[in-house]
């Protein structure tokens, strides 16, 4: 599923291209009728067309285009979903279920195998999203502000790390990286997290983050970029789909458990189930 950098890999790659555009006609196929939920497809797109393209945002997961006239387009690409840019003569995308064309002769394509992503319209982007965590990667997200977000919880601190409306953006993926990068083992309570341990928690996922930005995304199964061309951050993982393997910092085996009923990947040695003093 796309996470923090995928989504902003494709938000950087589409910007320069779709803003100031017009819409000019919009395409849904029949079996993506689920995708436009709260409108008929007619009704979709009879609202889009003849509006401008002013500005594309990203708030966690979800990408939010900034229409004329106060209306906004907000895109979840769920498990498979992609939104790519093309031009309109280029060959048909697989598993396309909509299509937008631009007043340039490109078109701004959703492809997505399980259908299971979501085009919604809204004047108000924030009833289409809920509420959300702070965004890790804003200049105004301290260490002091994720231990606001987190620091009450009694979850598990890999399952905080996924719930959205405590921190923006974060997946299975991300969730595991910083995990390691921060030794701390998955199943600790987040409220018994030591403040040396959430220093190291917040400068991990910034720096996690940044690097999978860095290298575009990471590409395990479907995610493709703004482009359709796959991110290389999936070779660069230090845990995450690692299960067996040596762990790079101090080689014993990395194991996978379930947490919070989601695959966890970790280092049994750099990230201990008891507290650490470690170093900060
Ligand atoms: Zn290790």
């Amino acid at each position: 599923m796309p996470e923090l950098p995928e989504v902003e890999t494709i938000r950087c790659d589409l910007l320069p291209r779709v803003c100031g555009r017009t819409i000019t006609a919009v395409r849904i196929t029949p079996d993506a009728v689920p995708l436009v939920d709260g409108a008929s497809p007619v009704e979709f797109g009879s609202r889009l067309e003849g509006r401008r393209i002013e500005g594309l945002s990203r708030r966690g997961k979800y990408l939010i285009l900034h229409l004329s006239g106060g209306l906004h387009l907000v895109v979840h690409l769920r498990m498979t979903g992609a939104l790519l840019h093309r031009d309109a003569r280029a060959p048909a995308d697989r598993y396309l279920r909509a299509v937008l064309s631009l007043d340039d002769g490109t078109e701004l394509r959703f492809a997505d195998l399980r259908k299971l992503g979501r085009l919604r319209l809204a004047s108000d982007p924030e009833e289409v999203v809920g509420r959300l965590g702070p965004e890790p990667l804003d200049a105004r997200f301290t260490a002091a502000r994720l231990h606001q977000a987190i620091g009450r919880r009694r979850a598990p601190i890999k399952a905080v790390l996924l719930d959205q409306r405590a921190l923006a953006g974060l997946g299975n993926i991300y969730a595991d990286e910083v995990l390691f990068a921060a030794r701390i083992h998955p199943q600790r309570r987040a409220d018994t997290l030591s403040e040396a341990e959430n220093r190291r928690l917040h400068r991990s996922i910034r720096r996690v983050l940044r690097d999978a930005l860095d290298n575009r995304g990471a590409s395990f199964r479907d995610y493709v970029d703004g482009g359709g061309r796959e991110g290389r951050h999936q070779f660069y993982v230090k845990v995450f789909r690692r299960t067996g393997q040596p762990c790079y910092v101090c080689g014993a085996e990395i194991e996978r458990i379930k947490v919070g009923g989601r695959s966890t990947h970790f280092c049994p040695r750099c990230q201990p189930q008891e507290v650490a003093n470690g170093p900060t």
